[in-house]
Formats: C-alpha cells, structure tokens, sequence
C-alpha cells in the first residue's frame, strides 16, 4: 500500500496517510470475504424439502462488487429466481448466495453464472434465472466518464433456458415493482 502511495505522488508518511494502509487492508478484507464464506456453512441447515413446483423469485438483492480489472467497485441488483423440484431453501440465503459470489475480485458476467450454478448444484430445480444489474464505477470514472451506465446481464439454466413463456412471466415479474 505504501508503495501505491508513493506511486502516485504521494507522501506515505504525512499525518493522514498512515493509518490508510491499515484501514485499506481492513476495508478489502470485508469486500473480499466473499473468498472466505463457507459454501456448507452457509447453506447448512437452511435446505427443506417441500412439494411445491412454482417459480420462487427473489428480487432487488443489492449487491457490491470489485471489478478484477481495475479494483474499483461495481454494484447494482440481482434478481434469483428458480422452479424447485422437491427442494427450496431459505429465503435469507439467496443474498447471501449473491453476498459470497459478489464481494471478490469479479467480472459481471462471471459472477451472474456462479451464482446460478451454485442455486443449480445445491437444490438441483427444475431451472434457475440470474438476472443482474450493474453500475460500473470504473466506466464511471475513467475513459467513457458516462454515468448511470447500466449492464444487464443473465445466466438461465435448465427450464428457464427452454421455456420461453416462463422467462417472459418472470420478466414481468421483475418488472412489476
Ligand atoms: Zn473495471
């Protein structure tokens, strides 16, 4: 850290720099702890079989990520959706689906997979949605310097993939705020 610091004209030892090491590593620890979350843990307990074969949506999941390109943040929503087929899962865990995929060193496109194939592999549905909204500061900030730049992008698995009047019921659903 003292070493970006000084990189980039900076003076590592004047008085409100030298704690900043400290608090950066302390900061990214929280917005990497995604690379500590336990996937077991997290979903221990949490799994219940139950006969129900309707569409479970969780929508407007606030999400706060870092780009892997430049380390800046990029956050946004994530709307899960998914048809079990014997199983469902707690309706606290989803966000922290997204939580444990999120707060990494990401790219949009691989985090909207991850998150969907860990719904696939841990309740096996009869199909999962991911949908994902997100600002990206480091389009912000650099180079286009546009705000509100939005990038949308899905992972759509299993029925979801097939089934083209289920993807627009949920698009509706998503839409109807
Ligand atoms: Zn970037």
């Amino acid at each position: 850290m003292n070493s970006i610091l000084f990189a980039i004209g900076e003076d590592p030892d004047r008085q409100g720099l030298l704690k900043t090491p400290e608090r950066v590593a302390r900061a990214y620890e929280e917005l990497t702890s995604g690379y500590r979350t336990d996937p077991i843990a997290l979903i221990n307990e949490a799994i219940f079989n139950i006969d129900y074969h309707e569409m479970v949506l969780v929508k407007d999941i606030e999400f706060f990520s870092l780009c892997e390109h430049h380390i800046l943040p990029f956050w946004g929503i994530a709307h899960v959706a998914y048809i079990p087929d014997g199983k469902v899962i707690g309706l606290s865990k989803i966000p922290r689906i997204v939580d444990m995929f999120s707060r990494r060193l990401q790219v949009q496109e691989r985090m909207t997979t991850e998150i969907a194939t860990f719904v696939q592999d841990t309740l096996n549905p009869s199909g999962v949605a991911v949908f994902v909204e997100g600002q990206h500061m480091c389009a912000m900030m650099r180079g286009v310097k546009k705000s509100g730049v939005n990038m949308s992008t899905r992972s759509l698995l299993g029925i979801f993939k097939t089934d083209a009047s289920l993807r627009a019921e949920l698009l509706s659903q998503i839409a109807n705020r």
